[in-house]
């Protein structure tokens, strides 16, 4: 059977842990892509253009959307970030699953235009956790943490919209965890259906 990849949203609260998360995932399994995102925020240490995001400025994302070259976009505490289509579709048709880490409203619009779509929520274990990551990390200013708590705060009304919760606690479990559930999603697949149709019609027509 040929098997087309699907798309996987990964969502959770700024600090929950999903870089590592998916960092580990494509260490251990070759068949996941990770889309590469586009966003007007600056770049923070370490980070590099074309790896960790696309760093660009307002008018050249504008342009990306004028051009209708990105699946989804969304503001997230004062800046752009968006999925740039071409790379996801031609992953999915060399029958990879792609991960998009993402906020909330792309997610929904993702989901929208492919209902085939997994929707995974990633959470540290507690509200104290995620804030002592976020300061941990030390890469954002008091005030950008507050920002982004309070974003959190407001993305927990929206996790309902969602498959699957995952408690980060220990990496290990949480990674397995992940890859099984996308597995479980192929068999759901609208791809899967169409063969069960197939099968019934050929069964009447004996
Ligand atoms: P950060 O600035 O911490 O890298 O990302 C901030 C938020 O933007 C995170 O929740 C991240 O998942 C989300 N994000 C990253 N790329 C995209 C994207 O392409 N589209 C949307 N909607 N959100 C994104």
């Amino acid at each position: 059977m040929n098997r087309k990849g699907i798309l996987v949203v990964v969502s959770g609260f700024s600090g929950a842990g999903k870089g590592t998360l998916m960092k580990e995932l494509l260490h251990r399994y070759d068949n996941y892509a990770l889309s590469v995102s586009a966003t007007t925020r600056n770049p923070r240490e370490g980070e590099e253009h074309g790896r960790e995001y696309f760093f660009l400025t307002d008018g050249e994302f504008e342009k990306l959307i004028e051009e209708d070259q990105l699946i989804e976009y969304a503001r997230y505490v004062n800046h752009y970030y968006g999925t740039p289509k071409e790379y996801v579709l031609e992953q999915m048709e060399a029958g990879k699953d792609v991960i998009l880490e993402i906020e909330i409203q792309g997610a929904l619009k993702v989901k929208e235009k492919f209902p085939d779509t997994l929707l995974l929520f990633v959470t540290p274990p507690s509200a104290e956790e995620l804030r002592r990551r976020l300061i941990n990390r030390g890469t954002e200013t008091m005030e950008v943490i507050e920002a982004r708590l309070k974003r959190a705060g407001e993305e927990a009304e929206s996790m309902d919209g969602y498959d699957y919760l995952l408690v980060n606690d220990k990496l290990e479990d949480c990674v397995e965890d992940m890859h099984r559930l996308i597995q479980a999603q192929h068999l759901k697949t609208s791809f899967q259906k169409d063969f069960v149709n197939q099968m019934k019609k050929e069964l009447k027509q004996r």
